[in-house]
């Protein structure tokens, strides 16, 4: 058995092979690291931030430090990211890019409307395992506040409670949003879907540490795992959690079944949980997404307790709204030259 395959039981051998990549698209390889049991590719990119969206349909800006993740999340959706690098290994190879805060700098410095934020993590985790050894994430928090860039995060980790001094003042003069992807209050079942995640009470503590820093805080239950972690009990307790820690938010979202996600998650199923593999089946039996029934129940079961624990299903926009460049260029336009949005 293969270190990788021991360490990542519910992937396929069709997952761990790859070309090896030297130069594609907007990156070149500069060379290659051992972080623990992660093989860590470096990379240079010519930008950091990427619009979502394109055009007149951009609804916001990303930046992703790394590509690839070692957190081994068995239902992980970001991992055919990993096609664009001509890579199948998500879990055992992480790019990082590590020219990015010079690369977010030199955008910035060429102007950046005030207040527009930006999200870090938005497909793959910043402060994954190997953010200890290459501190990329905290050195693009440090350029985000020479330029007053508010900023959301969105993380499983708990490594963030290291740069709490830069997150404290970017909170406090223009906005930090922490969103902590938290599935199951349950220690044993976050350790068999997530194995490389700090334990749920660790995340909790790390957001009622980030309220008190005076940032925004979200608890991502997304996705919800149908007869996982979707009992009544565990979503109680979870949001009884979110409560203590002064989580402004609890956003849910049942799981999709996108791309090779489906064969990754049933294979999970067959060898950990087999009576589930029917239910399953046939939840998921007319696409990716789950049966509109299940969503609709999932809907009011939330809602529930959005209600009961007063905890909103979403945090409020971050930082001033992305409209599209022309309108911006209309509306800045006013005679004293002040921003009306
Ligand atoms: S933390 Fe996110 S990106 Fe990383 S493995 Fe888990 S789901 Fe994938």
């Amino acid at each position: 058995m293969s270190e990788l395959t021991r360490l990542f039981p519910y992937l396929d051998s069709q997952y761990m092979s790859y070309p090896e990549p030297t130069r594609a698209g907007n990156f070149v390889l500069t060379g290659t690291r051992q972080v623990g049991h992660t093989e860590v590719r470096e990379i240079t990119v010519k930008t950091a931030v990427t619009p979502r969206g394109r055009g007149v349909r951009v609804t916001g800006y990303d930046i992703n430090t790394y590509r690839g993740c070692a957190h081994g999340c068995v239902y992980c959706f970001a991992r055919y990211t990993h096609g664009y690098m001509a890579d199948s290994d998500f879990f055992g190879h992480v790019y990082a890019k590590v020219n990015v805060p010079e690369a977010l700098e030199r955008q910035l410095a060429r102007g950046w409307k005030s207040g527009v934020a930006i999200n870090l993590g938005s497909v793959t985790d910043p402060y994954q395992p190997i953010e200890a050894s290459y501190r990329l994430t905290r050195r693009i928090l440090e350029v985000l506040l020479r330029y007053r860039v508010p900023v959301s995060i969105t993380t499983k980790s708990v490594m963030f409670l290291k740069d709490m001094d830069l997150l404290e003042e970017l909170a406090r003069v223009c906005g930090v949003q922490v969103r902590i992807s938290l599935i199951s209050p349950s220690k044993p079942l976050a350790r068999q879907l997530e194995p490389y995640a700090p334990t749920p009470q660790k995340r909790f503590e790390a957001l009622a540490r980030c309220r008190e820093a005076g940032c925004s805080t979200a608890v991502l239950m997304m996705p919800v795992l149908p007869y996982l972690t979707d009992s009544i009990e565990e979503i109680k307790k979870l949001y009884q959690e979110a409560s203590h820690a002064g989580v402004q938010a609890v956003v849910a979202a049942p799981l999709r079944l996108r791309g090779s996600v489906r064969e990754v998650f049933m294979n999970f199923l067959h060898r950990n949980h087999p009576r589930l593999v029917h239910r399953y089946s046939a939840l998921y039996a007319s696409g990716d997404d789950v049966d509109d029934s299940y969503a609709s129940w999932l809907s009011l079961v939330v809602g529930i307790m959005s209600e009961y624990y007063r905890i909103p299903r979403e945090l409020p926009p971050l930082g001033r709204p992305v409209v599209q460049r022309e309108l911006f260029a209309l509306l800045d336009a006013g005679p004293d030259g002040s921003c009306p949005v």
